[in-house]
C-alpha cells in the first residue's frame, strides 16, 4: 500500500521547515513506501522556493507541484491528486494545526478498508465564529449527504485511490473535497485527533474567501436552497393576502382614518419583502455565476511544473 500525503501551501514560508521534517519523521514510522506532495497555490513569499529545496533534497519522498497563481486550497489539493499516485491519499493543513504525528493513526484506519476516514477536532483551536459556523455546516451537510460525519471542516483526512479517481473526474468548479468525496463513498469512518493553533502566520482564509468557500459548499451540495427560496415566497406571499383582508376589513370597521395610520406598516413589511427579494435573487445569482463558470468549463487550475525525482 502506498500512501500520499497532499499538502496545499500558501504562503506558509515560517511554517514550511517545521512541516516537512515533522511529516517526514512521521511518515517513516509508516514503514510503508510514502510520497509527500507540496503544492504552491502561487505563494508571493519564499514558500516557491523551499519547496523545490525540498523536492531536490529528498527526491521520490517529496514532490513539489507548482501552481501559476493562487487558485484556493480546493483547487490546490485537486492539482494534488492530481499528481498523486498512492493507493491511499492523505490530505493534510501546512500551518500544522492537523498534527502531522496522526498520519499513521489514519493509515492503520484505512487498512480496516474503508472510503474515507475523516477526523473530529479534540479542543478545535478556532475563533468561536469559524467554530459556530463549522458547527452549523456539519449539521446542514449531514442532512443533505446522509453521512454522518461530524467534521467536514477538518482537511486531514484519508482517501482510498478509487474516491480520489472518482473526484479527478468530477469537472465542476465549486467543489468542497471533503463532501464531493463522500458523495462518492460507500464505507467511511473517523478517527479522533488533535489540534493545534496555526503554527505561525494568519489564516489564508479573508472574511470574502471564506464567504466564498461557504457559498461554494452550499450550491456544490444541492439545489435545496433555490427550492427553499420557493417555499418561502409562497409563506409570505400567503401572508401578504391575509394581511391585506385584515387592513380590508379594518378599514370597512374602522374607517379610512386607521388605514392611513397603517401606511408606515406597509412601508415596513414593503422593505422586508424588497429585502427578502434581493435575498433569492442574490441566491440565484451565486448559481447562475458558479453555472457559468462551469460552462466556459476553463481549466480549474494551471500547474506550472512538477518537481518530481523517481530515482530512489
Ligand atoms: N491554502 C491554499 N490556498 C489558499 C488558502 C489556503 O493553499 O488560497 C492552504 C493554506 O496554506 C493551508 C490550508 O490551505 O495549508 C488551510 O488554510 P488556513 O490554515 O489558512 O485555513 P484555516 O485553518 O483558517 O481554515
Ligand atoms: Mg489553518
Amino acid at each position: 500500500m502506498n500512501i500520499s500525503i497532499v499538502i496545499p501551501v500558501f504562503n506558509e514560508e515560517t511554517n514550511l521547515d517545521a512541516l516537512i521534517s515533522r511529516c517526514l519523521e512521521s511518515c517513516s514510522k509508516i514503514n510503508k513506501p510514502f510520497e509527500i506532495i507540496l503544492i504552491d497555490d502561487g505563494s508571493a513569499d519564499s514558500s516557491r522556493i523551499k519547496i523545490e529545496e525540498a523536492a531536490k533534497k529528498y527526491p521520490g519522498k517529496i514532490v513539489g507541484v507548482f501552481l501559476n497563481r493562487n487558485y484556493g486550497q480546493h483547487a490546490a489539493v485537486m492539482a494534488g491528486f492530481e499528481t498523486s499516485s498512492g493507493d491511499v491519499v492523505i490530505t493534510l493543513d501546512a500551518d500544522l494545526q492537523n498534527p502531522p504525528e496522526e498520519i499513521p493513526k489514519l493509515v492503520e484506519k484505512m487498512e480496516e478498508g474503508f472510503d474515507v476516514v475523516g477526523t473530529i477536532r479534540k479542543d478545535r483551536q478556532d475563533s468561536l465564529f469559524r467554530k459556530l459556523s463549522s458547527y452549523l455546516t456539519n449539521k446542514i451537510v449531514q442532512k443533505y449527504t446522509g453521512i454522518m460525519m461530524h467534521d467536514y471542516g477538518c482537511m486531514l483526512r484519508a482517501y482510498k485511490r478509487n474516491i480520489i479517481e472518482a473526484m479527478l473526474s468530477c469537472k465542476e468548479h465549486s467543489f468542497f473535497i471533503p463532501i464531493l468525496a463522500n458523495s462518492f463513498a460507500k464505507t467511511t469512518s473517523e478517527i479522533n485527533v488533535n489540534h493545534e493553533k496555526r503554527l505561525s502566520g494568519d489564516s489564508k482564509y479573508s472574511f470574502f474567501k471564506l464567504i466564498n468557500l461557504y457559498f461554494d459548499l452550499l450550491t456544490s451540495m444541492s439545489t435545496l436552497p433555490l427550492r427553499f427560496l420557493t417555499f418561502l415566497g409562497t409563506i409570505i406571499s400567503l401572508f401578504g393576502i391575509g394581511f391585506g383582508c385584515f387592513l380590508f376589513l379594518m378599514r370597512i370597521i374602522k374607517g379610512s382614518a386607521w388605514a392611513v395610520g397603517g401606511v408606515f406598516t406597509i412601508f415596513a413589511l414593503l422593505f422586508i419583502l424588497v429585502g427578502l427579494q434581493f435575498i433569492g435573487m442574490g441566491l440565484l445569482g451565486e448559481y447562475i455565476g458558479r453555472i457559468y463558470n462551469d460552462v466556459r468549463s476553463r481549466p480549474r487550475y494551471f500547474i506550472e511544473k512538477v518537481i518530481k525525482d523517481k530515482s530512489s
